[in-house]
């Protein structure tokens, strides 16, 4: 929090007081250069003057007035302090070349009455009536000083009686001039007065639209600022009766405090918020609250009481405020706040304008330029000080939120760049898994083929022989089905042969189990060798007993085929291990183009009543049988 500051460094106090001088001393040059051509003549000699009385009733009465009654001015300007009443003053004006118009100013348009008479002897010329309790146009001549044309006196000796009267302390400064020397010298006023109005408006409007686009509300209170110090020196120098409030007197007599309390007011709200005193120090911005909040009554106390203390209050409340503020930054510094020195260097120029200013009005110091110049020049040189140190202020926060978003955004990028590094690696990883899941599928996939084989295998195996190698019981019954259909879809005649050896419970006898399934090998594989149809199928039908299915296969070719089997079987005898052994086989067979469910056990059950029939008719023979219907 203390770390933010106005400027960097902290310069050395004296160069801070050095640069302020130098400041001062270049635009009293500068201010007096500018206002200093035009001659005139201040009337600070032989002017007499006399506090009002009840004896005095008219300028007449006053003009007869004994000479020992009246009192000679002591200082230059004369300076009244407090007094409870009006005040007469009394001078000659002489040796007035009559070539000219001579005009008398009267130079403090803060006075409350004017009443100003021009005399020839006893012979009233003329005389004006006017003053701040007045509207302007009661004015002689349209000036925001009190201005009146001294009128033309064939002797040339004309006496001047002047009652005023101002609140508290107030002075009541008299210049002559000549009509000519006039005209210039209010070219050269206005050049200046419009110079700092022009400077301290632009100020008012360009900080305006500062507030207007950046929002930063600081901009508002300096604009704030800016305009209170304009309105409060066109008061001062009696513009603002002129221009701004002709007829408002109750405005001509409250201006000067209502603007000095809002000078203030604005001050200081700008510079708590400049010195970020808010954040950092909650209870001395109480404090300034606080005080901003007085000066926000004092705007409206100056509106309400009628005999204001004007020049006391203004002087005492800026010189009050200047402390404080002046003081707070100094504090700050100890604290460690980095200050910058444009501050110091605009509370010290305004507070020795102020202070100088004061010390004209009081009569300690005799200065060259007059109060309004002073507190001109210390309000512009104040007002450019402040201007340099908001801008300061702004670009630094400007920076500093640009460094924010920077570090914002380099924490974005990282935050960015550890999500892709997470992804990456969640893609990576995905892939990975996603090549396990595939070489398992393909583990799988194998695993499950080579069940399948081995499933198809088995099922082999099911319907296999295992002694004889070929199908078995099992598998002619689905075959038969399977063939049944057939023939009976596309109308071909199916044949069926039942082969039983001959005799063959006497070879088990004879030679045991063992020769016995050796001959059964044999004769199952000699039938198969004479099936050559792919369609045609052997199969052990139980014990020593075969059957052959023949689709699409006539009578005729079934007896071709079986006696062929049954003729190798008869000549060839059977080899086995220890020598030969002849055999035989009976046969019987059908044939039948299926055309019900019956015909299937017709065409079986005829195969094998055949088979019978060979046994019976002698064996080693086959036997065909038609299928017959059971009747
Ligand atoms: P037939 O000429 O009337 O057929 O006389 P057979 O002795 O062959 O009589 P049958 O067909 O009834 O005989 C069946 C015999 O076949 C009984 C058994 O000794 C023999 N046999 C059946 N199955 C097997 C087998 O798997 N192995 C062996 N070695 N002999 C078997
Ligand atoms: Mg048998
Ligand atoms: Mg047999």
């Amino acid at each position: 929090m203390l770390e933010r500051s106005v400027t960097r460094g902290n310069t050395p106090f004296w160069l801070i007081l050095l640069a302020a001088v130098i400041a001062l001393f270049l635009g009293t040059r500068f201010m007096t250069l500018l206002s200093s051509s035009a001659p005139h003549n201040t009337i600070d000699r032989g002017i007499e003057y006399i506090v009002e009385t009840e004896a005095i009733t008219s300028a007449e009465a006053a003009l007869q007035l004994p000479k020992g009654v009246w009192r000679a001015q002591q200082t230059e300007s004369l300076l009244f302090l407090q007094p409870e009443r009006a005040v007469w003053l009394k001078f000659p004006l002489q040796n007035l070349s009559l070539m000219e118009q001579w005009l008398l100013e009267i130079y403090n348009p803060a006075l409350n009455n004017v009443d100003i008479w021009f005399f020839e002897g006893e012979t009233l010329l003329s005389n004006y009536r006017t003053g701040d309790r007045f509207a302007f146009r009661t004015r002689a001549l349209a000036t925001e000083q009190f201005l009146f044309p001294v009128p033309a006196s064939t002797q040339n000796n004309v006496t001047v009686l002047l009652r005023v009267d101002g609140n508290g302390q107030y002075k009541v400064p008299i210049r002559l001039w000549k009509q000519s020397n006039y005209l210039v010298h209010g070219t050269e006023q206005s050049l200046i007065i419009g110079l700092f109005l022009g400077f301290m408006f632009a100020m008012t409007l360009s900080n305006f639209f500062f507030f207007i686009f950046s929002r930063s509300v600081n901009f508002l209170w300096y604009c704030g600022y800016a305009l209170s110090v304009a309105l409060l020196l066109m008061s001062l120098l009696g513009l603002g009766f002129k221009y701004l409030w002709p007829n408002s007197t109750w405005m001509q007599n409250h201006s000067t405090a209502i603007f000095t309390s809002s000078s203030l007011f604005f001050a200081i709200l700008f510079m708590r918020q400049l010195l970020n005193i808010t954040e950092r120090f909650p209870k001395v911005d109480w404090g300034l609250k606080l005080l901003a909040l007085s000066f926000l009554t004092a705007i409206a106390l100056g509106g309400l009481q009628d005999n204001y203390d004007i020049v006391q209050f203004f002087l005492v409340s800026i010189i009050v405020v200047m402390l404080i503020l002046f003081g707070l930054g100094m504090w700050l510094r100890g604290q460690g706040v980095q200050i910058s020195s444009l501050y110091f260097m605009a509370w010290i120029t305004l507070s020795a304008t102020v202070t100088m200013a004061s010390l004209g009005q009081l009569g300690v110091l005799r200065l060259e330029l007059t109060t309004p110049y002073l507190l001109m020049l210390g309000a512009t040189i104040e007002t450019i000080l402040l201007a340099l140190l908001l801008a300061q202020n702004f670009s630094q926060q400007s920076k500093e939120l640009l460094r924010a978003r920077e570090t914002a955004l380099d924490q974005e990028k990282q935050i960015t760049a550890a999500k892709e590094e997470v992804i990456a690696t969640q893609l990576q990883a995905n892939e990975e898994l996603e090549y396990k899941v595939q070489e398992r599928t393909l583990e799988l996939q194998v695993a499950l083929r080579e069940l399948a084989d081995s499933n198809r295998e088995l099922e082999e195996k099911n319907t296999m022989d295992a002694l004889t190698g070929i199908r078995n019981r099992r598998y002619f019954d689905k075959k038969y089905l399977a063939e049944a259909r057939r023939s009976r879809r596309e109308q071909t005649s199916l044949a069926v042969a039942m082969i039983d050896i001959d005799h063959f419970k006497s070879v088990n006898d004879e030679y045991g189990h063992i020769v016995g399934d050796e001959c059964l090998k044999n004769i199952a594989g000699v039938i198969q060798s004479f099936l050559k149809r792919p369609s045609d199928e052997v199969c052990r039908y139980g014990g020593e007993e075969f059957v052959i299915l023949m689709p699409n296969t006539s009578v005729d070719g079934a007896q071709t085929i079986l006696e062929k089997i049954r003729a190798h079987i008869a000549q060839t005898p059977l080899v086995y291990s220890a020598g030969e052994l002849p055999a035989t086989i009976s046969v019987g067979y059908s044939s039948k183009v299926i055309s019900s469910d019956d015909d299937q056990h017709l065409l079986l059950d005829a195969a094998d009543k055949a088979l019978y029939q060979s046994k019976n008719d002698g064996r080693n023979r086959i036997t065909f049988q038609e299928p017959l219907a059971q009747g």
